[in-house]
């Protein structure tokens, strides 16, 4: 846990917000500002700057953030197609360095930036 990260405050339930799921490598939250008719967030319960940080030790975190795209996929009502995006540096538009990914559905959603 970093002790200035808000997805850390999050998670240990410092900050209230609305966890929609979690499995043991990763929780879902409901992204506070939607882009989408469906904004949730992928978000490994360890803190991990970026993908760039990622290591060995982590491949089974990596591997559950699909796995849980695929749950939600397929259990939130008109969310069987949806695009996964990830930012990863600020020159693209990272924000919160906790490495987490846009799960959005529920439109066509051609634009890129989240
Ligand atoms: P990024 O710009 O890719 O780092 O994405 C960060 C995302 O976190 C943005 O879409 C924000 O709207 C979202 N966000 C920031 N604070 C919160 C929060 N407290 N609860 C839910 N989503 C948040
Ligand atoms: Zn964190």
């Amino acid at each position: 846990m970093s002790d200035s990260c808000i997805f850390c405050k999050i998670l240990a339930r410092q900050i209230p917000s609305s966890i929609i799921a979690e499995n043991d490598y990763v929780f879902v939250l409901k992204d506070i500002a939607p882009k989408a008719p469906i904004h949730y967030l992928i978000i490994p319960k360890k803190h991990i700057s970026d993908i760039a940080s990622l290591t060995q030790d982590d491949k089974l975190i990596a591997a559950s953030i699909l796995y849980m795209a695929q749950h939600l996929s397929k259990t939130v009502d008109g969310a069987q197609s949806f695009k996964l995006i990830n930012n990863n540096g600020t020159s693209v538009g990272q924000s919160v360095f906790h490495i987490h990914f846009h799960f959005l559905a529920g439109s066509r959603l051609t634009a890129f930036s989240v």
